[in-house]
Formats: structure tokens, C-alpha cells, sequence
């Protein structure tokens, strides 16, 4: 028994009394993440998604359809910070049972009461964010990075040795859908820095993870116990201007320039969903520094890496005042990661830092060695110099008012049914 276990619940062949839900693209039973929603006056409540439904868990819960759980009345009425408190194991029972409802057709009549189609309702930011911290893990996106500064030696002599992050702003974590408003700040000039609007706005494809227990000040957490941090996931998409990146980052890293917005979608799919999809970490070649033994867990090299594709897709203004659909700009595996969440809660807490349920990581910009792959205009383009073009004649090199981006990640393994995220989407305003 473990936190990558196989068991009934990822039974490729379950079927859900719930319309539409057996094969659907993202949440099949097989997923079941939670998410924070509300209708009409009704205060926001713990909701689960369930094929184009949201199952109204707090409402469930009241009416007693959940009797081996009776912590979960009080919990579900919250935001998710009170449910991820709770902890891997309650958080297993209430998959067992919610499974366990969502395929028993002699209770569809009593539960289908608390489903309610998802374009009917309001999705929140599903946990009151205490603390953003932001990794550096996808090495092939620091490796493109340094290139642009350090073609002979791109990665940084840290890089394979520590896991390497910054303190982000939990305040302007928002909820996909939500409008980013482009930054203005200081703007490095040939005579000074100048003052306007960011001219070189980007997107970063990155994972977030959410954090549950937590742990005291002072008080580590070993390696062997990270899983038990580790909550949920979903995606996230690290807003950046490079042209106030470039400016203010010495030497104290990043500020402005990735504080004015985070956008992290809306459904938090749970390491037990992503069991199936687990494999081992990130290999390291010979040579290559082991990690120190704090970052080494033998469960964690063998079953820590996700298997997860992840894309980029842009809409400008111009192709929707054109009927035109979105196009594909890059996607890359999360195999990119060289550092496992585990590693990360690991790392972050080795000091005494003290995690708090609902915290949030971003796992570092995600990219592919190949070309196609990359996480970023940063990299797509090169620092700006080659464009990308666009089927209707456009080209961006780094995002314009209007452009509309759409960030997936999908999950797929033979002799399973796939699961997805749904989406995290921003549109850029002026
Ligand atoms: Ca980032």
C-alpha cells in the first residue's frame, strides 16, 4: 500500500449512473477532483466533478448520503483548505465512498438530486491561498533560459543540487477565466529604465500543487512522509513581463514581474486519481550529483514523476472577431521535471519553513527538449527574436491585448482511463 496504489476506483471498465460521465475526455469517476462552486445566493460549497456535472458534496453531505464520513458535513461547507487539512487518508475514504455512490445505480434516484450541470454554476478559487512558492524544476526550460545567457553553460552549478524556487504573491493567485491586466513597471532602456506597459508579456506552462496538513515551524518534513503534503494538483499559469523581469531580478530574483497575476484552474485532482499516472523520477545520468540524502527516498525515485501532457493554445482578438478556433502553440510531458513534489515539500521544509493547508507550489515552467515544446514565448521565440506565426498571418513573439490563452494537461496510460484538469484560461487586457 502506497500513495502511487492501483485499486478499484481506477477500474478502467466503472461505469457512473451520471450522464455522459463514462468517457468523458476529463472527468470520468475514475477522477473525481474537487473544486469550490456556488448558485445563485447559496454561499460557495465543496462540489466534485463528475462529466459535465458538478456533484454538490455539502449539500450530499447534509442530507446524510455520506454516514461513514460524518466529518464531512462541517468540511465541505468551507473552502478546500479544511478538506485538504484533513489529510490523505480521509481524503482516500471519501473517493472510496464517493465512487462507491457514483456507480450504484439503486442510489442515482436519491443522488442525482445534487448534480448540477457545470455551466450553471460558479467556480471559485477553491482555497483561501496563505502562501505561493514558485519551483524552477523543468530542466529543459533552465537550460533554454541559461542558454540566452550562458551559451557554454546553461544550468547554474546549483541546479542538479538544490531544488531551486522563490517566494511568490499569494494575493494575486486568480482563478482561470479571470482578465489579466497587463502590468506596467520599469522597462530596461538603452539610456535608463523607462516607465509603461509591459511590451514583452509571457505565459509560463507550469503545474500547481496544493498543499494539505502541513506541518509545524520548526519541524521538517523527511522525504519518505512528503506524499502526505501533497494534496491535489492542477495547472498553472505563471504570468511573467520579461522586459521587468530582466530589469529588477538582481539580486534578489523575481518581483513585479510575476506578482501582478497567477492563474490556477479550477478543479484539484487528487494524487490518488493520478496513481495510474506515476512513474519514476527524473533519471540521472552517470556523472550526474545524487541528490543529498534529505532528497532521497527510494519510493520516491521509483514512483514520484507524473506522466502528464500539458499544452498551450491561443486565441488573439483578430481569430475569434474571425470565427477562428485556437491554435496549439506548445505542450511538453511533466517527465521534464527534475525535481519530484516530494523533493519540493522535502526541500521547502528542510529549514523549518512551516507549510499551511491551501498553500500553493508552482512546480517551474514546463518544457520539452524538442522544439514545439516549450512553456514559454521566452523560449518559443527565443528572447523574442524569431516570431511565431500564426494560420491566419499573425505572429506573436511575445502576447498582445486581446490574445486569449488556454493551458491543458492530460493524463493517459494504457489499460486506464484518461483523465484531464479542464482548463485554465486568461485573456489579456490593456
Ligand atoms: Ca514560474
Amino acid at each position: 500500500m502506497g500513495w502511487w496504489t492501483i485499486d478499484h476506483t481506477h477500474e478502467p471498465n466503472a461505469s457512473s449512473w451520471v450522464e455522459g460521465a463514462d468517457g468523458h475526455p476529463e472527468f470520468p469517476v475514475q477522477n473525481l477532483p474537487f473544486g469550490l462552486f456556488s448558485n445563485g445566493f447559496a454561499a460557495p460549497r465543496v462540489g466534485v466533478a463528475i462529466g459535465g456535472f458538478v456533484f454538490d458534496l455539502a449539500g450530499a453531505a447534509r442530507a446524510g448520503l455520506f454516514p461513514d464520513l460524518p466529518w464531512l458535513e462541517d468540511v465541505a461547507e468551507e473552502r478546500l483548505n479544511e478538506l485538504l487539512a484533513m489529510g490523505e487518508h480521509a481524503r482516500v475514504a471519501l473517493r472510496h465512498a464517493l465512487f462507491a455512490l457514483l456507480t450504484d445505480s439503486a442510489r442515482a434516484e436519491t443522488a442525482s438530486a445534487f448534480l448540477l450541470p457545470v455551466a450553471e454554476v460558479e467556480l471559485h478559487l477553491p482555497c483561501d491561498v496563505g502562501n505561493y512558492t514558485d519551483f524552477y524544476a523543468g530542466i529543459h526550460h533552465a537550460t533554454r533560459i541559461g542558454k540566452l545567457f550562458r551559451p557554454d553553460n546553461p544550468l547554474t552549478p546549483n541546479y542538479k543540487h538544490v531544488p531551486i524556487g522563490y517566494h511568490g504573491r499569494a494575493s494575486s493567485v486568480v482563478l482561470s477565466g479571470t482578465n489579466i491586466v497587463r502590468p506596467q513597471g520599469q522597462l530596461p532602456g538603452t539610456d535608463g529604465p523607462r516607465f509603461g506597459p509591459s511590451e514583452r508579456l509571457d505565459l509560463e506552462l507550469e503545474l500547481g500543487v496544493w498543499i494539505g496538513p502541513g506541518n509545524d515551524l520548526g519541524h521538517p518534513v523527511p522525504i519518505a512522509e512528503a506524499h502526505e503534503q501533497i494534496a491535489g494538483f492542477c495547472l498553472l499559469n505563471d504570468w511573467s513581463a520579461r522586459d521587468v523581469q530582466a530589469w529588477e531580478y538582481q539580486p534578489l530574483g523575481p518581483f513585479l514581474a510575476k506578482s501582478f497575476a497567477t492563474s490556477v484552474s479550477a478543479w484539484i485532482v487528487t494524487p490518488e486519481a493520478l496513481a495510474p499516472f506515476r512513474g519514476p523520477a527524473f533519471p540521472r545520468a552517470a556523472g550526474e550529483p545524487r541528490p543529498l540524502p534529505y532528497l532521497r527516498d527510494e519510493a520516491d525515485e521509483r514512483h514520484g514523476g507524473l506522466r502528464l501532457t500539458l499544452g498551450v493554445w491561443l486565441q488573439t482578438r483578430a481569430m475569434r472577431e474571425a470565427g477562428l478556433p485556437e491554435v496549439r502553440l506548445s505542450g511538453g510531458s511533466s517527465e521534464a521535471l527534475y525535481w519530484t513534489v516530494q523533493q519540493m515539500v522535502a526541500h521547502h521544509t528542510v529549514g523549518g519553513c512551516n507549510l499551511r493547508p491551501g498553500d500553493l507550489f508552482g512546480t517551474g515552467t514546463i518544457s520539452g527538449e524538442a522544439q514545439g515544446s516549450e512553456g514559454s514565448l521566452l523560449e518559443l521565440t527565443e528572447g523574442g527574436q524569431k516570431p511565431v506565426a500564426l494560420p491566419n498571418g499573425e505572429e506573436r513573439r511575445f502576447l498582445l491585448d486581446g490574445d486569449r490563452l488556454r493551458i491543458s494537461a492530460r493524463a493517459q496510460a494504457p489499460g486506464f482511463a484518461a483523465i484531464g484538469f479542464g482548463e485554465c484560461v486568461g485573456e489579456i487586457i490593456g
